[in-house]
């Protein structure tokens, strides 16, 4: 048996696929109940007014969301949050424009890589040449 402190309450519990504790797998368990009852009920609901609503944290909201135990695609104005500026998207972890900005971000710091590189690898064959003089 493979023991670990639960994620979410930190207690120590036998690991399984849901890594949590049982106790906190029935507490999640009954806040996707009300999460999914709400909204089956509302569904011009937004994700403010879901948590409002059934006291369950946007935090676990969330997360059924991105585990795939709500859906948001019948919820239009139920939406999830940039994870870097909070815009309001649709799928994922961040909006458009962020992903576009990472990306570019992290093909300059590619590019800047390179060239730092390259700069020392001459400085290396400088010392090197002179080394042998
Ligand atoms: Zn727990
Ligand atoms: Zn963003």
């Amino acid at each position: 048996m493979n023991l670990g402190n639960c994620p979410r309450c930190g207690k120590l519990y036998a690991k399984n696929l849901r890594d949590m504790c049982p106790v906190c797998i029935k507490e999640v368990d009954k806040q996707y109940e009300l999460c999914a009852e709400y909204l089956r009920k509302n569904k011009g609901c937004t994700i403010h007014e879901l948590s409002e609503a059934t006291e369950v944290p946007m935090k676990q909201i969330t997360r059924f969301i991105r585990e795939g135990r709500i859906s948001i695609l019948n919820h239009p104005n139920m939406a999830l949050a940039c994870e870097s500026c909070g815009t309001p998207i649709r799928e994922g972890n961040l909006c458009m424009e962020c992903r576009h900005r990472i990306s570019r971000d992290f093909r300059e710091v590619q590019k800047a890589d390179q060239s730092r590189s390259a700069s020392e690898g001459t400085y290396n064959t400088y010392s090197i040449d002179k080394q042998r003089e």
